[in-house]
């Protein structure tokens, strides 16, 4: 038998961070693609839209009017997911059918007043002020006794699911600590515990020595495609300083944050001629009153496209059963993005 050769093999990749699974198979990418192959444009928008309910100065649903905002905006959300009056409670049989009470609150960030904008033709003072919104968003609603982690997000596109091209993003920030960061939480905590290291700082460094998946680089921050990627283009922002959350990130570092955003989503929008649809968000420490040296921020960038503007990646019948599956390496996906910076 030949030698085992990760370029051309079938194999399984161990995810560090949340100690998932994911089955790679690269001969499959060499197989001709048969789908059609669609022409896209990038759709066009008015600065200012009388029906958007996030555009300055209109009125939502709930009969509040939006400012005349100059830069960012963030509000309450009117049709939130989790509530501050959620009373306590739960449920609980034989140990199978369980509940328990949720209480949080969901806000809504809008990243520009204008309506024709995405963060990828932002200029990065304004993109920083996005970020400067998250910082504050982070540590106010951390504050609060009863939130233990403050998931911040954007969904990008149609396909996402987002209900308004308005440039916006969201944050649910409630008393539990949800299974992604928690899985991270764990592995985080394992790795620290054994080798008095941040787990990224030492991946991170892995990645740089080795380049192969590496995207982008600034002085303070690296974007890649992660080894253990699952999407066609996933790729993962991590600061090269360990840092826990947004409350101990540097004026330098959210410039250098704010630039890699900007810089890795025009990128993205050249990938396939298209404003390029993504769920994106924010990794940090737990806001629960515990000291978490093992946390690492960063940031992560899930794109559904898989081989053009129209052909998506779903997750079925092999992957909703067993593992996720992909066909186009991490570092063929890597390579293909970094020749469009
Ligand atoms: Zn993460």
């Amino acid at each position: 038998m030949e030698a085992f050769d990760i370029n051309d093999h079938s194999h399984r990749r161990y995810n560090a961070l949340t100690g998932d699974w994911v089955l790679v198979s690269p001969h499959r990418s060499k197989r001709p693609w048969q789908g059609q192959q669609e022409e896209t444009t990038k759709e066009q928008r008015p600065q200012y839209d009388p029906n958007c309910y996030l555009c300055p100065g209109n009125l939502r649903a709930n009969g509040e009017t939006n400012p005349e905002y100059p830069s960012t905006f963030v509000f309450t959300n009117d049709f939130a997911a989790l509530q501050e009056q959620t009373p306590a409670g739960g449920l609980s049989k034989g140990g199978l059918i369980k509940a328990e009470s949720e209480r949080g609150l969901c806000k809504v960030i809008c990243f520009s007043p204008r309506h024709d904008l995405t963060l990828s033709d932002m200029a990065v003072p304004e993109i920083r002020k996005v970020v400067d919104l998250w910082q504050q968003q982070y540590l106010e609603l951390g504050a609060l006794d009863y939130i233990n982690y403050v998931q911040i997000f954007e969904n990008k596109g149609a396909v996402m699911g987002s209900s308004n091209p308005h440039p916006h993003g969201q944050i649910w920030a409630q008393s539990s600590v949800p299974v992604e960061p928690a899985k991270e939480t764990m592995q985080q905590t394992q790795y620290f515990h054994e080798n008095k290291r941040s787990l990224l700082a030492d991946y991170l460094a892995l990645e740089l020595e080795e380049k192969t998946r590496i995207v982008l680089e600034n002085e303070h921050f690296a974007a890649l495609v992660p080894f253990w990627a699952v999407w066609p283009f996933e790729t993962m922002l991590i600061p090269k300083r360990h840092f826990a959350h947004l409350g101990q990130i540097s004026d330098e570092e959210k410039d250098a944050f704010a630039a890699m955003i900007k810089d890795l989503s025009a990128i993205y929008d050249k990938l396939f001629q298209t404003s390029f649809p993504y769920s994106a968000g924010l990794h940090q420490s737990p806001t629960d009153a515990q000291e978490h040296p093992e946390w690492h921020f960063h940031m992560h960038f899930y794109p559904p496209l898989l081989r053009s503007a129209t052909v998506k990646k779903f997750m079925v019948g092999y992957e909703l059963l067993g593992d996720p599956q992909r066909d186009i390496t991490p570092e063929s996906a890597a390579e293909r993005l970094r020749g469009l910076a």
